[in-house]
């Protein structure tokens, strides 16, 4: 199976402080035969690393990304969305392991967009749009669900 994953998650120090999350249980998966694609919808987008961390802040009728100083975003996260959308459909991905709590990543939950540690439900913008074209989107404390 082909499976697009969190580029972090793979160790690729990509995340808004320079780091990485490497996860073990993501990266056996290709020990299974699996092919891992791996993505970083915010680098994707256009933004740089190290970089000021965003949120997603929602309102009734919109879904806005805005960083700890206050600068909208949305663009970038947008644009990086689109990326990994046409990579999953590009290496033909019906699955993706994504990185847990991003304002790209998260799939269920993540931060209120308070910058306060509060997590509340929602999805990253990356995510959602996977969601919404039919990619199972699982994050990586959930690896074991897909039954691989
Ligand atoms: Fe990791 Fe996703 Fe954030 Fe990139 S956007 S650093 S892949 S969680």
């Amino acid at each position: 199976m082909h499976i697009l994953v969190s580029a972090c998650l793979l160790g690729e120090p990509c995340r808004y402080d320079g780091g990485s999350k490497p996860c073990a249980a993501v990266r056996s998966l290709s020990d299974g035969g699996h092919v891992l694609h791996p993505v970083c919808p915010e680098v994707d987008g256009g933004l740089p690393t190290p970089r000021v961390p965003c949120e997603v802040v929602e309102s009734s009728t919109d879904a806005r990304v805005v960083s700890a100083r206050g600068v909208d975003c949305t663009d970038a996260y947008r644009s990086g969305a689109r990326h990994a959308v046409e990579a999953a459909q590009r290496e033909g991905c019906s699955v993706a392991v994504l990185k847990a709590k991003s304002p790209a990543c998260g799939s269920g939950r993540i931060f209120d967009g308070t910058f306060s540690g509060v997590l509340r439900d929602g999805w990253g913008i990356a995510a959602a749009a996977l969601r919404d074209v039919g990619v199972r989107v699982v994050d990586e404390e959930h690896v074991a669900n897909l039954g691989l």
